[in-house]
Parts: structure tokens; C-alpha cells; sequence
């Protein structure tokens, strides 16, 4: 007898993942998030708190101004916005329907322009394929089922020379103390469930996906956070949250 597999990802953490990279439970956990996205107090909190210094990232490596750049997982746009404040040419993408929505909306509050899109990594990559100067993935990979495919998708849609940047939690007992323990449990800044340790990456291993996609790893560096004076900055600590920067050969 024939039997169709609906979870042909086998991830546990990823129950409903389907054939497209995205578990749907990711996806449904964030869109209940959507309408408090843009209160820098609500849950996206950290994430507008880190948002500067990801932002001076980018910028401190590529020219933003005139630039095409994919903020792919780009949720309700705070770096979207970050990016085309700055004078870069912004194609978001997403696959919760709530979070582009609010994001849309959002464009009518900051007067910007972004080219919102509910699309897959994979349907971006397929459809503008080495378009871009840049591509930005922040705080997605340690959602996805299948990272590997994640960063394939993203390598393909850079130009040759073009970078991309990436931020995530790494595999450690301090992120693990800090990201789910701590913002999860005790201080209940973030719905419980929201990230899964399974999932965090270490920098050794998401330089591996990005070598086996075929980019030259340039920076990695620490994301510290205090969430209670809310400052975040760049340090040399990977342990908890990392940004790094890899580029495709000319
Ligand atoms: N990059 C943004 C949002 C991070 S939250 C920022 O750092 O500010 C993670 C986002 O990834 C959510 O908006 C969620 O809807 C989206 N997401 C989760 N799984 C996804 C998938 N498989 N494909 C695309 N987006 C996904």
C-alpha cells in the first residue's frame, strides 16, 4: 500500500514541515505576533534592540545607497526598513501572510519603500537568481527544517562578489541559559516555544553550509545583549547570538 509521507523533512522539531523548507507552526507562532511587531516593547523587543547594530553591520560592508538587497524571514521589516532608510533597494520576504501584512502597512507609517513579498527562500532564488548586492537572513535558520537548503537558496541569489549576512543563536549552554531559559521562562519577554535548541547552529557549523554552498566566509562576530538597559553591541563572545558576513566569489 502506498502511504504519502506529510512530514518528509523526519525533524522532529519541525512536526508540520513540509517538502518547502517551512514548518508551519514557525510560521503560525510569529503571525500571532504580527500586530505588536513594530512595539519596541511587545515581543519583537530584542529584536528591535539589536536591529541598530545588525543594521551598522551591513552597512559597514556593503554601499547601501542604490543597492538591491533580499531581507529573507524579513517578519514584520525592522531591518527592511533599516536598509531602505539608508537608501537600499529592499525585496522582503516572508512566509507568514500576517507579518508581510503588517509590514505593508508599516511602509505607511515610515514613508519608506520595500517590495514586500509572501514568497520561500527557494521561490526568491529561482525567480531572480545572482541578483543581488546583498542578502540579509537574520534570526530565520534556527527555524527552518532544512538549513542547509535555507543557505543554498540564499547563495544563489547573490551576484558574484555580492555578500550575505546572517544572525543566529549558536548551541551553547549560555544560549541555551540565555535564549530559551531566560527570555522564555523567566522573564517571559518571548511566548515559550518560540526557539528550540535543537535548531541553534554553531558558527563552525553554519560556516560549513556556507562553504558547501560554495561562500568565503569573512567575519563572524558576537551579538552581546543586555535586554535589561536593552544596549546591544558587537563583541568577540559567539556564545549566544552571532552575525556573520561571507561573500560569493567574483
Ligand atoms: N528577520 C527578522 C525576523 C526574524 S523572526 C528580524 O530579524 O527582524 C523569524 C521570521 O522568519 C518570522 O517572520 C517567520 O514568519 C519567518 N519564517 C519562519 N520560517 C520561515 C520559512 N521557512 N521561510 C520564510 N520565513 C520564515
Amino acid at each position: 500500500m502506498h502511504t504519502t509521507n506529510a512530514n518528509p523533512s523526519q525533524n522532529p522539531a519541525h512536526p508540520r514541515a513540509d517538502s518547502s523548507n517551512v514548518s508551519h507552526d514557525e510560521i503560525a507562532r510569529f503571525d500571532k505576533l504580527a500586530a505588536r511587531w513594530w512595539d519596541p516593547d511587545g515581543e519583537s523587543r530584542p529584536l528591535h534592540d539589536l536591529n541598530p547594530v545588525r543594521a551598522a553591520y551591513v552597512a559597514a560592508r556593503v554601499p547601501l545607497r542604490g543597492a538591491k538587497i533580499a531581507d529573507v524571514g524579513c517578519g514584520g521589516g525592522l531591518l527592511s526598513e533599516a536598509l531602505a532608510r539608508a537608501g537600499a533597494d529592499v525585496v522582503g520576504i516572508d512566509l507568514g501572510l500576517k507579518v508581510i501584512e503588517i509590514a505593508r502597512l508599516h511602509l505607511y507609517e515610515s514613508n519608506l519603500k520595500v517590495d514586500y513579498r509572501k514568497q520561500s527562500s527557494a521561490e526568491l532564488a529561482a525567480a531572480e537568481p545572482a541578483s543581488f548586492d546583498a542578502v540579509c537572513c537574520m534570526e530565520l535558520i534556527e527555524h527552518v527544517p532544512d538549513p542547509a537548503a535555507l543557505v543554498q537558496d540564499l547563495a544563489a541569489m547573490l551576484k558574484p562578489g555580492a555578500r550575505l549576512f546572517m544572525s543566529t543563536l549558536n548551541r551553547t549552554p549560555v544560549a541555551f541559559g540565555a535564549a530559551i531559559l531566560g527570555a522564555e521562562y523567566i522573564t517571559r519577554m518571548l511566548p515559550r516555544g518560540t526557539h528550540h535548541y535543537s535548531q541553534f547552529l554553531k558558527p563552525s557549523e553554519l560556516a560549513r553550509l556556507l562553504r558547501q554552498a560554495g561562500l568565503e566566509l569573512e567575519d563572524v562576530s558576537g551579538l552581546g545583549y543586555n535586554p535589561l538597559n536593552r544596549k546591544a553591541w558587537l563583541s568577540r563572545v559567539t556564545a549566544v547570538n552571532y552575525l556573520l558576513c561571507a561573500r560569493k566569489p567574483a
